[in-house]
């Protein structure tokens, strides 16, 4: 199997060549066909797993195949929640890496720095904007984000979330946004507390696990 088999579009793959990636991991061969076809994704998978890629690929694909609806500058198409800025910063560097042949613009965005430029860079398009929870919420309540054109929702490392405390700031994001959209979660564990997220964020998943 070879991410073109995949039918991913040739920019993400030429992308991957260069990047040296010779073929998905099993959780890419197992995620990006749902996620292509418009699924609600509940994913296991530990980081090392190539799970970034398994949620960036197919969501690069989508982005570059159907045009934006309405290009409002600071209106995310994706968003992508992360528990840390480490992590929050990995994401958005592979987002621009796998979409770098293309035209899809990518945003980060975390706690413990200057809010100012985060705020120019609302002013812009931006398609994929890449999150901790806390930050975004200081963006929504000084309006500088419209999260009304949300089209997919990433809950990265998901049971990192919960342990750091940020159920209340999910709970909060989750009224602001669209509730047609397509969700993906992403756990290195299944806990019974990630289970009753999974039920009131998902819409009838596939459950993939590696
Ligand atoms: P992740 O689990 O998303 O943190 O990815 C772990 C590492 O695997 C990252 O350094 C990726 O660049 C790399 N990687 C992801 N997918 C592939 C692939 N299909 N082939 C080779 N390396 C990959």
């Amino acid at each position: 199997q070879m991410f073109s088999g995949l039918g991913l579009d040739d920019r993400l793959v030429r992308a991957l060549s260069e990047e040296g990636y010779e073929k998905p991991t099993p959780i890419q061969m197992q995620a990006i066909p749902e996620v292509l076809a418009g699924r609600d994704l509940l994913a296991a998978a530990q980081t090392g797993t190539g799970k970034t890629a398994g949620f960036a690929l197919p969501i690069l694909h989508k982005l570059m195949s159907s045009p934006a609806k309405a290009t409002a500058p600071g209106a995310p198409r994706v968003l992508i929640l992360t528990p840390t800025r480490e992590l929050a910063a990995q994401v958005h560097e592979s987002v621009v890496t796998y979409g770098r042949h293309g035209s899809v613009t990518s945003l980060v965005m975390f706690g413990g720095v200057n809010i100012n430029p985060q705020i120019s860079a609302l002013r812009k398009r931006v398609d994929v904007l890449v999150a901790t929870p806390g930050r975004l919420l200081d963006h929504v309540g000084q309006k500088t984000l419209d999260l009304s054109k949300l089209e997919i929702l990433v809950l990265d490392e998901a049971d990192r979330m919960l342990d750091m405390g940020f159920i209340r700031d999910i709970r909060k994001i989750m009224t602001l946004l669209p509730r047609a959209r397509q969700n993906l979660l992403f756990s290195a564990t299944f806990s019974d507390e990630i289970r009753e997220l999974a039920k009131g964020i998902l819409t009838n998943p596939v459950e993939v696990s590696v």
